[in-house]
């Protein structure tokens, strides 16, 4: 809600002539001095005055202004200017000419009510400057009263004055400019070392990562290059050992046959040895090979759609033979339902039957039981037993070639099984983990996607 002081207008001024545009100006800016506006503030809202009244001078033939004080909504007091046209204005859009002249006031307004135009510009009076009261107003009028309006020279002079110390402040703004550049042009060139050094050491940095890399790539390929020729070894030698141990156990056979000459006991015990460690060699061989040529990725696994339950039965049969210790029982437990499952059911089977074996070999009384079950998208197979257990801190080494646990477990073996048997379900594309503990017995769990690898 606005409230009005006065509602008497502090001044009016006739706009018939040019001369009177400089009169407009002076008085404004007098108006504006004695309601308490700022010195800058006195010249725009009088520069603005100025320029509104020669456009009305020129397209309405002149303009009665008069000036107001208002007590805005935000509290504060205004001082507005209303400059009402003595014909009607051209267009009925008329706008108060450029946007530049709206700069210098708060509000520049054309308004028409009840069919009367007015331009109106208003500008805000300053906190701090005195209460405009009805006796203020008094007062404003008697001191407008006073001050005679000058002559066109005076207030060109007036202007003059303004102009040239705009120019002032023009210039020391444009001092403050070249200060401000300066410091920019300063601070860029920080900017610019800082970004080349930090491209340097960036390139410095990449430069290290990239020979790092070479030596990785180096060492890596080194690393290849030394396994693969262990796997050929490996195959070679076994290669090469399997005839001789071969032939040393056919003639050993030979040697024992009923069809040849009788040999004393003696003689008979220590060829009986003699198959008996050559036998021991052929098994060592045999898995070398086997080992080697996982390894070299020779082993192609043919994978077709198996149903387990056959597979079971064929471990049940000929597992059954291994399990020579009354006290240990042998459990491969029945699967119900059928349970199929893609992958290569020949080393499926050397998995499984190696380390139901392992369990035979180590378990001294108690079972050693398969269990297999499906849990979504994979199959689980889990060879347990009641054995010695195996420490937390040699479940990684026992996966190493020859590695066999020192002590009273070491029953015969070569240390190749386990690596074999990891070899060949990660082929399958699974995973052989280990739980056990000292003295708890064993779990060794196989995990094969049903889908194949
Ligand atoms: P091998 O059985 O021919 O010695 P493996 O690679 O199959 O070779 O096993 C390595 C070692 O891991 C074994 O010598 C044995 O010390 C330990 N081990 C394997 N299976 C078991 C088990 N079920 N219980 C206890 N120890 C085991």
């Amino acid at each position: 809600m606005t409230e009005e002081p006065s509602a008497q207008p502090l001044l009016q001024i006739a706009l018939r002539v040019e001369q009177d545009i400089f009169v407009i100006r002076q008085r404004g800016r007098e108006v504006a001095a004695v309601v308490g506006l700022e010195h800058q503030d006195q010249v725009r809202i009088a520069t603005a005055l100025s320029e509104v009244a020669r456009d009305l001078l020129r397209t309405a033939g002149g303009a009665d202004v008069s000036f107001h004080v208002d007590a805005g909504a935000d509290g504060r007091f205004h001082l507005r200017a209303d400059l009402a046209p003595v014909s009607p204005l051209p267009d009925d859009r008329y706008q108060p000419q450029s946007g530049a002249v709206s700069r210098l006031v708060d509000t520049l307004s054309v308004s028409t009510v009840e069919g009367v135009t007015v331009v109106r510009m208003s500008r805000r009076v300053p906190a701090n400057a005195p209460m405009p009261t009805p006796e203020r107003f008094a007062e404003f009028r008697t001191e407008l009263g006073r001050t005679a309006p000058g002559s066109a020279l005076d207030e060109l002079t007036v202007q003059n004055g303004q102009l040239i110390s705009a120019l002032d402040e023009v210039r020391s703004q444009r001092d403050e400019l070249a200060v401000l550049n300066e410091e920019l042009a300063e601070t860029n060139r920080g900017v610019l070392a800082l970004y080349n050094q930090l491209t340097e050491e960036l390139e410095e940095t990449n430069r290290g990562v990239v020979a790092l890399y070479a030596e990785l790539d180096e060492k890596s390929a080194q690393l290849r290059a030394a396994s693969e020729s262990k796997s050929r070894f490996l195959a070679n030698v076994s290669h090469e050992l399997r005839a001789p141990v071969t032939a040393i156990i056919g003639l050993g056979r030979l040697l024992t046959d009923s069809a040849s000459d009788p040999l004393t006991d003696e003689q008979g015990r220590q060829v009986d040895l003699i198959r008996s460690s050559a036998a021991d060699l052929l098994n060592l061989v045999n898995e070398l090979l086997d080992l080697a040529k996982a390894e070299s990725g020779r082993i192609e696994p043919d994978v077709t759609e198996v149903d387990l339950r056959p597979l079971f039965g064929q471990l049940r049969g000929t597992l059954r033979a291994l399990a020579t210790r009354p006290e240990v029982e042998l459990v491969v437990e029945e699967l119900t339902g059928p349970a199929l499952l893609r992958t290569d059911e020949v080393l499926l089977g050397q998995v499984l039957r190696n380390l139901l074996h392992n369990g035979l070999k180590f378990t001294e009384r108690g079972e050693v039981r398969l269990r297999a079950s499906q849990h979504g998208d994979r199959w689980q197979f889990e060879v347990s037993d009641t054995g010695p257990g195996i420490a937390p801190e040699l479940h990684d080494r026992i996966f190493e070639e020859f590695y066999q646990i020192p002590g009273a477990t070491r029953v015969g073996g070569t240390g190749l099984g386990l690596p074999y048997a990891r070899r060949l379900v990660t082929l399958l594309g699974g995973s052989l983990e280990l739980t056990s503990a000292a003295g708890e017995g064993s779990t060794f769990t196989v995990s094969l996607p049903t889908g194949g690898a």
